[in-house]
C-alpha cells in the first residue's frame, strides 16, 4: 500500500497503548530504566468519571521502593486502616491493615486522576519518555507475521508509531487484543455497579463503609467533603430500576441507608448516577508477536475488593523486571513476553477465583435474598478472633505474589 503523506511517522521502542495505571505506570518504570517509551492516550486529560481510587499497601510499598512515596503521601488523600461493614444493621470489622510487613499500613484513597497525574510528574525529568494525550490507537501495523507499530488519529490528523513492542493497557474494551485476535474467557458476573456522589453531612460516619441487607449493597467510600456510593444490583437490573423511575429510586436508596435520608434528593436526573456493568474475564494468550496485553486489557476484574488498579500495577511493575533488559538490547521476544504472561496468570486467577466464589456464594445470595441476612459465620470468628482479621486484609491490600522494582534508574 502507498505510503500517506499525510500520517507523522515516528519510530520508538515500546509503545504503550493507554495511559490508565497499567500504561502509566509501565510507561515511567521502563523509561526510568532507559527505555525510549511512547504511551498514546485518547483522552486530553486523566479528568473523568470515577473509575476507582484505592491504591492498596503492595502499591504504596512499590512508591517506597521508588523513593516517591512522602512525595505521594504528601497529596490530598483518605487512609483506610481497617474494613467495616454493616450487616443488617451490626457494624463488622472484617479486615485490619495495620499489622501487614509494609511501609504504610492503610489503603489510600485517591482520585485516579489525581494517582494518576502524579506519575506523570515522575516522568517529567525523563527524555526517554513520551505521553500523547488526544490520541486514540484505531488499529495495528501488522508487518511479517508480528505486531509492527500502531495507527492512532490526534486532533493534528493521522500518526503512525513503529515500535519493537506494542503493550496494549486499553482497558477492558481494549481494541488491541481485538484487532490482534486475542481470545478472551468470559468468566460471567450476576451483578452490575450503579455509582453516584452524594454530600457528607456532619454526624455522618467517620469512613468508608459497606452496607448489606436482603436484596441489595451499598458502598460508601470517604471522600472529603462527599461520599463516592456504589449500589450493588443484579446483573441487567438497570432496566427495572429505570422504569420505575428515579422518585422511587431516591426512596430505595434512602431507605437502605437512612443515614443518607434528606440527600438522595441530590440525585435528580440520571445522568448523576453512572452504570457500571461488571465484567470479569481473562484473554487466554496474553501476547503474540510484538505484542503483550496487561492490566484490565488482560483481565477485566470484578470490583470485589477495589483491586483493579492495584493488579494492573503489579502487571506493569512484574512486565518492566522482565522486559526492560531485552527491550534496551533490542532483543525482545515471545519467550520474554510469555515471562510475563506465567508470572502474572498465576495471582490473576486466583484473585478471579476467590472474585467469583464471592459473586456466587455471597453476592447473589444476598441481592436474591427477600428476608434478613443471616450473618455468616466466618465474619463471627473475624469479629470473636480479630487476629483473623490479618487475613483478608493481607489478600486485599498486598494480595497474591506482590512484585518489587527490580529495575534501576538509566545513567543520564
Ligand atoms: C466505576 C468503576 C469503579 C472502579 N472501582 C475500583 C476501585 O475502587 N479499586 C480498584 O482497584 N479498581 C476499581 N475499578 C477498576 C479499575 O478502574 C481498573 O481495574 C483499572 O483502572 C485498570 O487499569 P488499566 O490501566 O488496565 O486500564 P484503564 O484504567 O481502563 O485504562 C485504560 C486507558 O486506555 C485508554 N484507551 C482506551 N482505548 C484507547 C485507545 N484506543 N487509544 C488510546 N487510549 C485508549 C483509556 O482512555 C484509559 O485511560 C473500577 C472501575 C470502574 C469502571
Amino acid at each position: 500500500m502507498a505510503d500517506n503523506p499525510e500520517v507523522e511517522k515516528s519510530e520508538t521502542c515500546c509503545c504503550i497503548v493507554g495511559g490508565g495505571p497499567a500504561g502509566m505506570m509501565l510507561g515511567f518504570l521502563l523509561a526510568r530504566a532507559g527505555v525510549r517509551v511512547e504511551v498514546l492516550e485518547k483522552h486530553a486529560d486523566f479528568l473523568r468519571d470515577f473509575r476507582g481510587d484505592t491504591i492498596h499497601l503492595s502499591t504504596l510499598e512499590l512508591m517506597h521502593e521508588l523513593g516517591i512515596l512522602a512525595e505521594f503521601l504528601k497529596r490530598p488523600h483518605n487512609e483506610l486502616r481497617e474494613v467495616s461493614v454493616l450487616i443488617g444493621g451490626e457494624e463488622m470489622t472484617i479486615g485490619d491493615f495495620t499489622h501487614l510487613p509494609t511501609h504504610c499500613k492503610f489503603i489510600a484513597f485517591m482520585p485516579q486522576w489525581d494517582f494518576l497525574n502524579f506519575i506523570v510528574d515522575q516522568t517529567r525529568s525523563l527524555p526517554n519518555f513520551r505521553l500523547r494525550m488526544q490520541s486514540e490507537v484505531m488499529g495495528l501495523v501488522q508487518e511479517g507475521g508480528r505486531v509492527a507499530g500502531v495507527r492512532a488519529k490526534t486532533p493534528a490528523g493521522g500518526i503512525e508509531v513503529r515500535a519493537d513492542l506494542v503493550v496494549g493497557c486499553d482497558g477492558r474494551h481494549s481494541l488491541v487484543r481485538k484487532s490482534a485476535g486475542l481470545v478472551v474467557d468470559d468468566l460471567g458476573a450476576p451483578m452490575d455497579v450503579l455509582w453516584m456522589r452524594l454530600s457528607k453531612r456532619p454526624g455522618d460516619p467517620t469512613q468508608s463503609l459497606g452496607r448489606v441487607a436482603s436484596g441489595a449493597i451499598l458502598i460508601m467510600f470517604e471522600r472529603g467533603d462527599y461520599w463516592q456510593c456504589g449500589f450493588v444490583i443484579p446483573k441487567g437490573g438497570i432496566d427495572e430500576i429505570r422504569e420505575k423511575g428515579l422518585p422511587a429510586f431516591q426512596v430505595r436508596l434512602a431507605e437502605f441507608a437512612p443515614v443518607l435520608v434528606g440527600r438522595v434528593a441530590e440525585l435528580d436526573t440520571w445522568d448523576k448516577i453512572k452504570l457500571l456493568t461488571v465484567t470479569v474475564d481473562c484473554l487466554r494468550g496474553w501476547h503474540k508477536p510484538g505484542l503483550l496485553c496487561i492490566g484490565d486489557a488482560a483481565h477485566a476484574m470484578s470490583p470485589i475488593g477495589g483491586v483493579g488498579i492495584n493488579l494492573a500495577i503489579q502487571d506493569a511493575v512484574a512486565a518492566s523486571n522482565i522486559l526492560a533488559a531485552p527491550l534496551l538490547a533490542r532483543t525482545v521476544n515471545n519467550d520474554c513476553l510469555d515471562a510475563v504472561q506465567r508470572r502474572r496468570r498465576l495471582p490473576t486467577r486466583l484473585t478471579q477465583r476467590m472474585q467469583l466464589f464471592l459473586q456466587d456464594k455471597v453476592i447473589v445470595r444476598v441481592l436474591g435474598a427477600e428476608k434478613a441476612i443471616r450473618v455468616p459465620l466466618v465474619f463471627r470468628m473475624l469479629q470473636h478472633w480479630p487476629v483473623l482479621r490479618r487475613i483478608p486484609a493481607r489478600v486485599m491490600g498486598v494480595g497474591f505474589r506482590p512484585e518489587h522494582v527490580r529495575t534501576r534508574p538509566a545513567a543520564r
